[in-house]
């Protein structure tokens, strides 16, 4: 039976841009790409368009988020 893909789904009320979800994949597929709505222009991360395609629904990303803000769903995040 095939592997239901994953992809990590970022809570960005509480994330903190700490980065460490960046650091931590082995694929390399989470960058800071995600404009906040806040009105400094900080950025978050989020799935690389390389990362959309390439990762492997490892989960470590969520699983090294000191806050656990990062949930594992089956659809693609939003842009
Ligand atoms: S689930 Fe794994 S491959 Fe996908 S972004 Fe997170 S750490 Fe990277
Ligand atoms: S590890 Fe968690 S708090 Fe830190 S940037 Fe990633 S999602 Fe945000």
């Amino acid at each position: 039976m095939a592997k239901i893909k994953t992809y990590p789904h970022i809570d960005y009320k509480k994330c903190t841009a700490c980065r460490e979800c960046i650091t931590f994949c082995p694929f390399d597929c989470l960058d800071l790409v995600v404009r906040g709505k806040d009105s400094y222009g900080n950025t978050y991360p989020g799935l690389t368009e390389k990362g959309k395609k390439e990762c492997t629904s490892c989960g470590i990303c969520a699983g090294k988020c000191p806050i656990g803000v990062i949930e594992m769903k089956e659809e693609l995040p939003g842009a």
